[in-house]
């Protein structure tokens, strides 16, 4: 199933992510993941793991064209010249000339002009054809709006956290009206398990009960949620099982009743960072040469 990006750029809807996936493991479990049908992996500067992403790749005897590669610039490598060298680092590492989505990976609020750099190296590097498409990652409707303001190229994607504890109905409506698509990461909540603060969506009443009615389990119906919703999801796994059980989600159909329920038990409650109060003094770090 894939997704037309504004650009007119194919995607696979449903993809890899590797957040949190110990170099060492990140060859096994993207192998696993290209074996089983994944054909988007998303990747960021900042997971130290492309180099391995790279590797499973090459490794797996696909052609190049037939994987999409998304890889993400930290926020230390903003302004123009510095993202633009930023994709020679992460093309260099994942062993590529072209990466086919290339996304800021979060907004600086209180350095908007660097974010703006940031991207209009992005627009460069679109129009030199490195990369495919390009987008925004964490960005609030307004952070688009400021990015926008100046931007020539609408982002493709806008990946942020959904799942059904933190829905982001306003962020998700903020990017439909600008034909950008919506990437849950996060999708299947593991962020309210691995944070280990209260219920995680795995153990809901709510989520168990759907996926019982369907013989499915609750992973599968949260991202069937994100695919019938017309967003992208990238769950994450290291699991050869689980990896195999994210993919199996193209036999059965949430009912919109159901959808209602998955929709009714957002929190509210960000896992991740507050985007607002993203700095270089808090998060900055260097990312080494390819
Ligand atoms: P996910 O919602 O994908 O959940 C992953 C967690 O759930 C892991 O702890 C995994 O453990 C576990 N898990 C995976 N599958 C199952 C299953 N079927 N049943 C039970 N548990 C399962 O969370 P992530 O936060 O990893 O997000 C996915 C991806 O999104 C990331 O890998 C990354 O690519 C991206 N991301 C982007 C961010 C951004 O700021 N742009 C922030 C966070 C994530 P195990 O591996 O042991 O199976």
């Amino acid at each position: 199933m894939n997704l037309t990006l504004n650009n007119g750029v194919e995607m696979p809807a449903l993809g890899f992510g590797v957040f949190q996936t110990p170099p060492g493991e990140t060859v096994e479990a993207v192998r696993t993941a290209l074996s089983t049908g994944y054909r988007l992996i998303d990747t960021a500067a900042a997971y130290g793991n492309e180099r391995e992403v790279g590797e499973a790749i090459i490794r797996s005897g696909l052609p190049r064209e037939d994987v999409f590669i998304e890889t993400k610039v930290w926020i230390s490598d903003f302004g123009y010249d510095q993202t633009l060298h930023a994709f020679d680092k992460s093309a260099g590492k994942l062993g590529v000339d072209r990466i086919d989505l290339f996304i800021l990976h979060q907004a600086l609020p209180g350095r908007f002009e660097l974010t703006r750099e940031a991207y209009r190296a992005l627009e460069t590097l679109l129009a030199d054809g490195k990369v495919r498409a390009i987008g925004v990652s964490n960005f609030m409707p307004d952070h688009l709006d400021a990015l926008l303001e100046k931007a020539t190229v609408v982002p493709a994607v806008n990946q942020v956290e959904v799942h059904p504890y933190f829905t982001q109905p306003d962020v998700r409506a903020a990017d439909e009206a600008r034909g950008i698509v919506t990437q849950a990461w996060s999708p299947i909540g593991g962020i309210t398990s691995y944070r280990g603060t209260g219920t995680s969506t795995f153990d809901d009443p709510a989520i168990g009960e759907i996926a019982a009615a369907h013989g499915k389990t609750p992973a599968q119906v949260m991202i069937r949620w994100h695919l019938q919703e017309g967003r992208s999801a990238i769950p994450k796994s290291v699991r050869a099982e689980r990896i195999v059980e994210n993919f199996d989600v193209f036999d059965f159909e949430l009912t919109d009743d159901q959808i209602a329920v998955l929709e009714g038990l957002d929190t509210g409650v960000r896992g991740g960072p507050e985007p607002a109060d993203v700095t270089l003094e808090t998060f900055g770090r260097d990312i080494p040469e390819a």
